[in-house]
This record gives structure tokens, sequence and C-alpha cells, in this order.
């Protein structure tokens, strides 16, 4: 049997809807990648997290994080590879949090650059939330109570990442050598764009195709997709830069001569919206498919997603337990034997 490399991988999700294209392609291709690569690897439903800009509405939060589990086990990560665990049941991960934010500045936490877009689109202003500001700290203690230095995301948290970092450094050089430095993997297609040609696919936002989708709701967001506003008819020249439908071939038509051809018709005139389209509808309906069937049997069986969670979370605390008494001891708050 081939080794497993030691490193450990941490990788997560916020419950805040189901999982789309934009995650599978983003960063869940290369979990199920990594859980054979690596002895050691986590997942972690970000409830936490997800609160942080949706305090008001636990219940979401609480609907999905069983989804996003679903949405994981159906592409392939399995709970005998993955250790699967709920942040909120890692109190540990919270005291993290309040330690490594004295090793932070506001300022610093104002400019980084993905909290600074997201507080953008959420129009919080100067009214954001203590907790959503300060997310990518109680990230960087996701990460680091399990001594993870692997992290597959998408390009939108290289940012966060890279604060994480810098408290890793920080904490090294006052306390001592205690944590590695975590490298992000970034996969093939590591920014979805949004079916309306927003940067980013989002659950937030609502332009995203599911990986739950029906085929019937999968033609209706390809048939909306933004395409060539100047294409008005099949035979006029279309650009491609900036079609939303192109970049989706671009990523998911693994038939690399076929897009290249459609291109080459779309730009000179004679090939209609509709019929790539209908192209696009069946590439991303075979992908989907048999990860919605999967997805359909996993769910009749809330049981065992319970069973694999509340293992997985009793392993990782166990763990975070071991991380916050070496945490303590360096920072000299290790007064009495744990209570
Ligand atoms: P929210 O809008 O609630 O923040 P989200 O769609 O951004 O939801 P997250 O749970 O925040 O999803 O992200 C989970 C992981 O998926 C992260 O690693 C993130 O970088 C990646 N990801 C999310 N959206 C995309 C996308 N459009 N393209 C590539 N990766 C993505
Ligand atoms: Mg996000």
């Amino acid at each position: 049997m081939k080794k497993l490399k030691e490193d450990v991988v941490l990788t997560g999700d916020r419950p805040t809807g189901k999982l789309h294209l934009g995650h599978f392609v983003g960063s869940m291709q290369n979990r199920v990648k990594l859980q054979n690569e690596y002895a050691h690897c986590f997942y972690m439903v970000a409830d936490i997290q997800a609160l942080t800009d949706n305090a008001e509405n636990p219940s979401k939060v609480r609907e999905n994080a069983f989804e996003v589990v679903l949405d994981n086990l159906a592409v392939g990560l399995s709970p005998k590879k993955t250790t699967f665990f709920i942040q909120s049941q890692i109190p540990e991960i919270a005291e993290l949090t309040v330690l490594f934010l004295n090793l932070v500045t506001l300022a610093r936490l104002r400019r980084n650059p993905t909290v600074k877009d997201e507080m953008k689109q959420k129009g919080f202003g100067e009214n954001v939330p203590a907790g959503f500001l300060i997310y990518p700290v109680s990230q960087a203690a996701d990460i680091l109570f399990c001594d993870s230095n692997i992290v597959p995301v998408g390009e939108d948290q290289l940012p966060v990442i890279e604060q994480a970092n810098e408290i890793v450094t920080k904490f090294n050089s006052i306390y001592g050598e205690t944590f590695r430095k975590i490298q992000p993997i970034l996969s093939r297609a590591p920014r979805l764009i949004g079916i309306d040609g927003n940067n980013k696919a989002g659950k937030s936002l609502g332009n995203a195709i599911y990986l739950s989708d029906s085929l019937k709701e999968i033609k209706k967001k390809v048939m909306m997709m933004y395409t060539d506003p100047n294409h008005i008819r099949a035979n006029n020249p279309g650009k491609v830069e900036g079609n939303v439908v192109f970049t989706y071939l671009d990523i998911f038509d693994l038939n690399k001569i076929e897009v290249e051809k459609l291109k080459a018709q779309y730009r000179l005139g004679g090939l209609g919206d509709v019929e790539v389209k209908k192209l696009l509808i069946d590439i991303l309906e075979n992908i989907i498919a048999p990860i919605r069937g999967r997805r359909e049997e996993l769910a009749k069986n809330p049981k065992f997603i319970e069973n694999l969670l509340q293992e997985g979370t009793e392993k990782a605390r166990a763990i975070a337990k071991t991380t916050m008494k070496k945490v303590r001891e360096k920072i000299k708050i290790d007064y009495f034997k744990p209570i």
C-alpha cells in the first residue's frame, strides 16, 4: 500500500446554503484527491463562521449544516478517510481565536481584501458585526487547532490564509516555535464566476448552479446565463471573452477541441446562444446527475450523517484539547491542572 503523507489537511464550508459548481471545481475535487494522499484529513462544518453574518437566522445555519455534509459525501469525501466535525462543538477553537486576536490589529483586519469585498457585498459599512470582521482570525484557529498545514481553498480565500500565516509567524516569534506555515492548495478553476457574470458564484449571492439542482433548474439557469449582449442573431459575430457560457464550457467540457471549434464559429457568426447553451446543459447534467443521485440516497439516512459527525467531532475535540494544553503552557496561562 502507498504510504500516506503526514501533513494535516483541513477544509470546510459555511453552512449558509447547499453547495454549488464553484465549490465542486474550486475545492471539493481537490479535497477528494487529497484524502487519498494524506493520512490526516479534516472537514469542518463552519457553523460559527456562518453565524457571523447570519446571527439572526440560526435555523438557516442549522439546516444547512446537514446539507453541506451531504454534498461533500455525494462528491466522494469519505468518513473513513476524512474526519467530519462541527466547528461550534469544539470550544477550544473559540479559545484559540481569543488568544490569536491579540496578535492582529484592527487596521490589518479592515485591510483584508476578501473581508472588504464581502462587507461591501453585504452592505455592512460601519455596522459590520465584529465577529464577521474577525472571521479570518477564527479561521486561523480552525486550521491550527488540529495542526493543519494544507488547506484546499478557492481563490477568494487566499488573503484569509495569508492573514493566518501572519498569525503563525507572530505566535511563533513571541511564544516559540509552535505552529507550521499553512499552504493553500488552489484548483484548476480557483474562482468560478456566477451565472450572472459576477466574479464569483456564491451561496449568498444566489447566482450559482447547485450540485442538488434538477435538470429543470439547470436548464433554467443556463438559459439565464449572461452571454454577449450584442450577439442578437445567430449569424452576428459574438464575443467569447466574458461570456459565461464559454467560461463554463472552458472549465466543464473536457473536449477542448470541441470548445475551440465552437468559439471560432461563435466569433465568426453562425452559432446561436441556444445551441451552445444546450451543449452546456448536457455537460453539466452529466456531472451533476450522479452527485444528485448519491445525495438523494444519503439523505434517506440522516442518522448516518449524525453519527459520523458525532464521531468525528469527538476525535477532533481530543486533538483540540492537546493543542490547547500546549498553547496554554506557551502563553503561561497553565495555572492548574486542567479542570
Ligand atoms: P458564502 O456566500 O456564504 O460565503 P460561498 O459560496 O462563498 O458561501 P463558502 O462556504 O464560503 O462558500 O466557501 C467554501 C469553499 O469553497 C472555500 O474554499 C471557497 O474559496 C470555495 N468557493 C466558494 N465559491 C467558489 C467559487 N465560485 N469558485 C471557486 N471556489 C469557491
Ligand atoms: Mg464564502
